[in-house]
């Protein structure tokens, strides 16, 4: 690792690598992963990538309006509209990059469908599309001279430089903690799944970059906008991890069951299973109250095995490990946080409020998703904003040139006082209490107290930096946003 680079981007997720993957060879990159390269929600993305591509049977006016339905006609019209036009060539780009998405006999993309998409739109790799694009973006980002790529590396502090850039605190595996200037930042670091007691996000989904974000005075918007997908694995041990069955498996044709064994979403929304997913988690929600159960099962033993098989592969096997038969057995199902549609506010070149800071990817906040995001379309936000963030960095240093560091970095100390434990846990059970499918704003108020307390323990000087507190400071500065977020938003509804 060098002292100094053009950019730094924080995240080796689609929407960090497809950035660095844009910057020429005059540019020096540093990207850095706080776990494996691979280890991310990109990784974990099953069903696709949305994109108007087929012309003759779909159009950006559809996608548009599916998009803003889904949404609550809360959306960004403008950023949508850039998302839904530049999309398609990013996936294309993709391809021509090496990307195996299926075809079909003709050599074609093979579009599929999912929940609030009115056209077969999802361009996708079985049911394992998003490793399938890190894979060949993590080989394409690695042939780059230019660009240097370290896991296991985590940023720990940001700040600001009078000169104009940043100083960033990188710490390695062992530690040890290093400065590194840069004048441009790319935050790609993913979403805030952790914070939450069940989650079908990866291990680092723990706000880290919205949370040094915040501290440096970029604006935060709509973080209490988290979506919870209606239907992650429910093991019967109630572990905090859950694994997705994605919504292309109903877009396939299975259906939900509650404890009796009945279907019972058209008695609540006659879009039935392919509604939303924020319609469909508060269906099983108030489902569950009329039963008193919180058991549910998603079924697909009406389909050709074979075609089970080949079309959702990981999720067979995955299931499988549990000791269920997709093909004959009902898949037992919960919600789960599933994606934040909220963070780091960003204009339609990504950049934020503060100069030189862009955010890409689920911790920026394009305002493309509105209140709900339609399936499919986040991975279509990280090409397409990513792209923009780089393209209007290039532009920068063409026009300006690099900033020069002017102040001596304060770095944080791997020495002092080990962070007190629980307090990860404290967070995740008042989100789940208060926040979770459904608000409780009473609780919010109540637990508001407690979330202050913990944000001055976790900032308190003598704390020894290590991973544990870069997280619970971000479990705590998050809830904390969230839950201020709910209580003004409940206050400005009783007016
Ligand atoms: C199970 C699942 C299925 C999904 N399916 C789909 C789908 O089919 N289609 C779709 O469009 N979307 C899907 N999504 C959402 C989509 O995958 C994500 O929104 C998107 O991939 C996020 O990409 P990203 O680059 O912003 O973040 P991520 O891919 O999460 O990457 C974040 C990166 O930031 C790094 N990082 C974080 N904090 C630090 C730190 N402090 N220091 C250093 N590095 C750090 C991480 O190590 C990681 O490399 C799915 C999500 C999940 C969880």
């Amino acid at each position: 690792m060098k002292e100094k680079y053009d950019v730094v981007i924080v995240g080796s997720g689609v929407s960090g690598l497809y950035a660095a993957l844009q910057f020429s060879e005059d540019i020096s990159v540093l990207v850095i992963s706080k776990r494996e390269l691979s280890l991310s929600n990109s990784s974990l993305a099953q069903g696709g990538v949305a994109a108007v591509i087929d012309k003759d049977n779909d159009n950006y006016k559809l996608h548009i309006a599916d998009t803003l339905i889904a949404g609550g006609y809360k959306n960004d019209l403008s950023a949508l509209e850039v998302l839904v036009t530049e999309g398609p060539s990013d996936v294309l780009k993709l391809r021509e990059l090496g990307v195996q998405f299926d075809s079909d006999s003709q050599g074609n993309l093979a579009m599929t469908l999912e929940g609030g998409h009115s056209r077969h739109r999802i361009a996708h790799h079985k049911d394992s599309t998003g490793r399938e694009i890190v894979r060949q973006l993590l080989e394409l980002v690695a042939a780059k001279p230019n660009v240097e790529l370290l896991e296991n590396t985590m940023l720990c502090s940001l700040q600001k430089d009078s000169g104009g850039g940043f100083w960033l605190g990188i710490m390695s595996a062992d530690g040890e903690i290093k400065p590194v200037f840069a004048p441009y930042v790319i935050l790609g670091t993913g979403g805030i799944g952790r914070v939450f007691k069940y989650t079908t996000n990866s291990a680092i989904a723990t706000g880290d970059g919205i949370t040094m974000a915040y501290n440096l005075g970029a604006k935060i918007k709509n973080l209490s906008y988290i979506q919870f997908h209606p239907t992650g694995f429910a093991p019967p041990d109630d572990s905090h991890e859950r694994f997705l069955i994605s919504e292309a498996v109903r877009g396939e044709g299975a259906v939900l069951r509650n404890v009796n064994g009945d279907r019972f979403v058209e008695n609540y929304d006659y879009r039935g299973e392919l509604a939303p997913r924020d319609v469909v988690s508060r269906i099983i929600i108030q489902e569950g109250k009329r039963l008193n159960s919180d058991k549910f099962y998603l079924d697909i033993t009406h389909e050709e095995p074979d075609f089970v098989r080949s079309r959702f592969p990981m999720i067979y096997e995955k299931c499988l490990e549990e000791g269920i038969d997709m093909t004959k057995d009902w898949i037992p199902i919960y919600p789960t946080q599933h994606y934040l549609m909220g963070g780091i506010n960003v204009d339609t070149k990504a950049r934020t409020n503060v100069p030189g800071l862009y955010a890409v990817g689920e911790c920026s906040h394009t305002g493309i998703h509105g209140k709900n995001r339609l399936a499919s379309n986040s991975l279509l936000e990280a090409l397409v904003f990513s792209r923009r963030a780089a393209t209007d960095i290039i532009l920068n240093i063409c026009v300006n040139g690099c900033a020069k560091p002017k102040d001596e970095p304060k770095m944080p100390s791997k020495n002092g006082k080990p962070l007190r434990k629980g307090i990860k846990t404290t967070i995740r059970n008042i989100l789940q209490e208060s926040h979770f499918v459904t608000l409780d704003t009473n609780k919010a108020i109540e637990k508001m107290p407690v979330i202050e307390e913990l944000l001055k323990e976790v900032y308190a000087d003598d704390l020894a930096m290590s991973k544990d507190l870069i997280e619970a400071r971000s479990a705590v500065t998050v809830a904390y946003i969230v839950l201020k977020e709910d209580i003004e938003n409940a206050k400005n509804n009783a007016n």
